[in-house]
């Protein structure tokens, strides 16, 4: 229990009054986290799966260093800067399809703001009004601002008491049967023309509950957003930068969405950048002589030099460094370690895609107790809902991955037993 009025800080979905209080993390390197006090954590999760080559690469540090005493920032409005240049044309070119129109922002929800925002205001710019909603999936999650929210699932997502301040968006099912699939054609169908766009996690939804899904899946939603005229946002924010095993995950099912967002991995875990890219034909809609067309968004800090020059190191060792091989072998890893906890009658399922392995308790776990137990085992993995997962850097040492395999076991099998 802590003191109300000494709590300066607000820290992220946390009960404060309940909650341990934080660990003061010190320094971090490679897939470690030292606390003050000089304890190391082997990191399972990446901070939140973003430090995608592991903390402190030097490439990326020595990049950074270099902008920053030339220029940290500097406004995107009437100027233009190298960093950026280069960034975006380095995204066009390893996004599939003609996604090469990057329109950058300094957070994933922002990101899904302005795809939302770019696909309403598309129909608008085409002379259709009335196209405000988007249709989306439960168990999605988008993000904590207010469009991102409201496309987040309706009944799960941590965002269920503000309904009512939200727009409301069309719900479905992922067409994983054929009865959802012909639900979401039924619904794309009764409500196109109030539809903006639709939006969808290629491959795995995270925050929702690390759910996966076949590429056969995604490919389906592509085919019916298609089908009914609709552009199809993808948000790869979770997704991007080798995560399941591919740069992006929509190359395994195939498609080119019409607006993609990233963000997470894109500075390999060092600074705020997102990016919402979209393809020549959205962008088409904004190349107007009326100057009202233009797409009205612009964040003070668009395009920050610094984090482009981090993303752009970021994507050096992408070319450098064997990290969707990386991936690869950490999912092999995964897949062995953690099949066994399916057995246990406390576990609902174990699912592994690409570097990223998640077992879902058949009840609701103490949160908690299950975070102070990984933290005894020197681990950092922290558990929402009903699942503990692992993120880790893609280049994590195996005797590492190891470690984090087996504090999984161990506490996932203490508590299903408990
Ligand atoms: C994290 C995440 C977001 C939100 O990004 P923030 O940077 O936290 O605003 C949106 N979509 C997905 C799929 C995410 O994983």
């Amino acid at each position: 229990m802590t003191a109300l009025t000494s709590q300066k800080l607000w820290r992220p979905y946390t009960q404060m009054k309940t909650a341990a209080p934080p660990l003061e993390a010190i320094a971090t390197r490679g897939t470690r986290i030292t606390l003050k006090g000089g304890r190391e954590l082997i990191d399972g999760i990446a901070s939140w799966w973003t430090a995608v080559h592991g903390y402190n690469h030097p490439h990326i540090a020595a990049t950074m260093a270099d902008q920053l005493m030339r220029m940290p920032h500097v406004m995107f409005g009437g100027l233009t800067h190298a960093p950026a240049e280069r960034l975006g044309a380095r995204l066009a070119a390893l996004l599939p399809g003609d996604l090469n129109h990057v329109f950058f922002t300094d957070s994933g929800s922002v990101a899904v703001e302005v795809a939302l925002k770019m696909a309403v205001q598309l129909w608008l710019n085409r002379g259709e009004t009335g196209r405000t909603r988007v249709l989306a999936f439960r168990g999605g999650y988008h993000g904590d601002t207010m469009g991102a929210m409201s496309a987040c699932d309706p009944e799960e997502g941590m965002h269920r008491r503000f309904g009512a301040y939200l727009p409301s968006q069309v719900f479905c099912d992922l067409p994983r049967t054929a009865e959802a699939e012909a639900a979401l054609d039924a619904a794309l169908a009764s409500h196109r023309h109030e539809l903006a766009a639709v939006i969808v996690e290629p491959l795995v939804q995270g925050a929702g509950g690390m759910l996966t899904h076949p590429p056969e899946v995604l490919a389906t939603v592509a085919r019916l957003a298609r089908r009914h005229g609709l552009p199809l946002i993808a948000d790869e924010i979770f997704t991007g930068f080798g995560r399941t095993g591919t740069m992006f995950a929509c190359e395994q099912a195939g498609i080119v969405p019409d607006i993609l967002c990233l963000s997470k991995a894109l500075t390999g875990g060092t600074m705020a950048l997102a990016a919402t890219v979209a393809t020549t034909e959205i962008f088409s809609a904004f190349w107007s002589d009326d100057s009202a067309a233009a797409l009205m968004h612009g964040p003070t800090f668009m395009a920050n030099p610094l984090a482009c020059a981090a993303a752009n190191a970021s994507l050096d060792l992408f070319e450098t460094e064997p990290r969707l091989d990386q991936a690869r072998a950490i999912a092999a890893r995964l897949a062995d370690g953690l099949a066994p906890l399916d057995r246990l009658p406390g576990v609902r399922a174990v699912r592994v895609l690409g570097a990223i392995g998640a077992v879902q308790f058949a009840g609701a776990p103490d949160l908690a107790d299950l975070k102070r137990r990984f933290v005894e085992r020197g681990v950092w993995v922290r558990p929402f809902g009903d699942i503990v997962y692992l993120t880790p850097a893609l280049p994590i040492e195996t005797g590492d991955l190891d470690r984090l395999i087996r504090a999984v076991t161990t506490v996932v099998t203490e508590t299903a037993r408990d």
